[in-house]
């Protein structure tokens, strides 16, 4: 079974600062990892070898940096990474970075299973994954929670608001995975020397079938206006009378000063 991951390499968000002057995410030393959802998609992916055989190749679009996030993978178990990566790329929304991803795997070529996290902790789009699965012309189940594979079909249960659906369809496809589908490994000894000695090919614009009008800033429709704090909200004030009445008689005594009734 041919398996493609798709991995971004993201800001720590536990350790992210806004600059209050230019309200921007101050990025300067801050420490990438791999996103935490596309951890969860590698497990599936390597599980998904475990049981069929096969191979697991990791895929990125992003700046020179992204080969760590790659090589960890590498120690995490893949078989394969691929960095797309030319400054033609850079400032692209999620449609110019989908299509970019998309011809890198279709410069990969034969795959069954195309593997996301539901979505990237820093961009929280969760567009992605669907939009690459458009461009491929192939099916895709999204936030998917359980899968199991036989006789060239996957089933999956999809998680929602109000419980889960379950979900089947013909190979190849496009899974985006939630937290709850498995428990991240940790690298073993022998993987990391294996990501230590890999080289990671890197793929620039020029290697793969794209048209350079719809790569980086220039292929992104998406326009950022403005981008802001939200303003912290009031901390709650929760009335606990000695009984009902009480606390609503306080309620509405405080709601009739504040002139709000
Ligand atoms: C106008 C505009 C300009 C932008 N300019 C920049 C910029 O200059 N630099 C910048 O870093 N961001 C930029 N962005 C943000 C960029 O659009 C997103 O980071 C990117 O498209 C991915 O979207 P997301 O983070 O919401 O991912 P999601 O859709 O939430 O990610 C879902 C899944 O898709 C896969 N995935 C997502 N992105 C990648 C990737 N790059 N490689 C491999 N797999 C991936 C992962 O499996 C991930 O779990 C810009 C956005 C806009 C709108």
């Amino acid at each position: 079974m041919e398996i493609i991951v798709c991995v971004k390499q993201v800001p720590d968000t536990t350790e992210v600062k806004i600059d209050p002057q230019t309200n921007t995410l101050i990025r300067q030393g801050v420490p990438s990892i791999v996103n935490p959802f596309d951890k969860n998609a590698l497990e599936e992916a390597l599980k998904l070898r475990e049981k069929h055989g096969g191979r697991v190749t990791v895929i990125s679009m992003g700046p020179p940096q992204a080969k760590d996030a790659l090589k960890e993978c590498i120690a995490l178990g893949a078989d394969e990474a691929i960095l797309m990566s030319d400054r033609a790329f850079g400032g692209a929304d999620t449609l110019a970075t989908s299509r970019t991803l998309a011809a890198g795997i279709k410069k990969i070529g034969n795959f069954d299973v195309i593997i996301c996290g539901k979505q990237a902790i820093d961009g929280d789009t969760a567009q992605v994954g669907p939009e690459i699965a458009e461009h491929l012309g192939i099916a895709q189940i999204t936030y998917v929670s359980k899968l199991e594979i036989t006789d060239g079909a996957v089933c999956a249960e999809r998680e929602h608001e109000e419980g889960y659906e379950v979900i089947e369809t013909k190979l190849p496809v496009l899974l985006s995975v939630v937290k709850s589908i498995n428990e991240p490994r940790h690298p073993s000894i022998k993987g990391t020397m294996k990501a230590n000695r890999k080289e990671i090919p890197v793929w620039t614009a020029a290697d793969v079938a794209i048209n350079p009008e719809q790569i980086g800033l220039k292929g992104s429709p998406t326009q950022v206006r403005r981008i802001f704090t939200p303003q912290q909200r009031v901390q709650g004030e929760i009335i606990q009378e000695d009984t009902a009445r009480a606390s609503v008689t306080r309620l509405l005594t405080k709601l009739n000063q504040a002139k709000i009734i």
